[in-house]
């Protein structure tokens, strides 16, 4: 089975529970959503070309897509041969569960060395089930309508989690100065009641030009709404965009 990738690259896991690990990130094209503040535009349709950044050479080459999941298997076996510091596979998006079988084809019959993260925003339970087996940890979001635009998904996320919830899991959540105090309390419901074991992270939004969009009473409100309702909160700014890095 073919699938459609935006860009394959090496960096530092810069969100949730496995910050500051080496990831080998695979970013899938393609989103069902169109969060107001998407950090990752170029990712959000299927193109037909995708960026290889070497990180051997530190050269980055334009290829074709669609590719196999065969291809797709040589290739992030090779990097993780080649380079014994990785510490995961980073499937990423983009919403890569919109590729779920194409997923499920390619870690199915990966012989990888390395345990898989999934970074997905949390809504496509029924695509979760097709690669669950396959997955070591999850990082999911819970969307808050009052900061994404989009229509609450309070149902999905529950269904979502209930699954997740078998995997190494943490949830996270983006606030701002727009962020509703009944949107955190939803969400922090929701991790409380279904995963009581589940850390929740509040990851303050960076706009355009690189600033945060929450003051640090904006923080300390919203952590302590959440704190009454969850016990393991943290806020975690993305360390990526902190130390100017992919
Ligand atoms: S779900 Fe993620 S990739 Fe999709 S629009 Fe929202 S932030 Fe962007």
């Amino acid at each position: 089975m073919d699938g459609y990738l935006s860009e394959i690259f090496v960096s530092f896991q810069g969100e949730g529970a496995r910050v500051g690990e080496r990831h080998l990130f695979v970013r899938l094209a393609g989103c069902n959503l169109r969060c107001r503040y998407c950090d990752t535009p170029d990712s959000l349709e299927r193109r037909p070309l995708w960026y290889y950044h070497d990180p051997a050479t530190g050269q980055t080459s334009v290829r074709p897509n669609p590719v196999s999941a065969g291809e797709l298997l040589r290739l992030v076996a090779d990097l993780c041969e080649q380079d014994p510091s990785l510490q995961m596979i980073a499937l990423t998006g983009g919403e890569p569960l919109l590729q779920a079988k194409f997923l499920r084809e390619f870690l199915v019959g990966t012989k990888l060395s390395l345990p898989v993260l999934l970074e997905t925003n949390g809504v496509l339970p029924q695509q979760l089930a097709l690669v669950l087996p396959s997955v070591h940890v999850i990082s999911m979001d819970i969307k808050l309508p009052s900061n994404a635009g989009e229509r609450a998904f309070w149902d999905e996320h529950r269904a979502f989690l209930e699954l997740a919830k078998s995997r190494e899991c943490y949830v996270k959540v983006l606030i701002d100065w727009n962020t509703s105090v009944a949107d955190v309390e939803q969400a922090a419901r929701i991790v409380s009641q279904v995963a009581p074991q589940v850390p929740l992270f509040l990851q303050p939004i960076v706009d355009g030009e690189g600033r945060f969009c929450a003051d640090s009473g904006t923080l300390s409100a919203l952590f302590g709404i959440a704190r009454r309702h969850h016990e393991s909160v943290r806020v975690l700014p993305q360390v990526h965009k902190v130390l100017g890095i992919p």
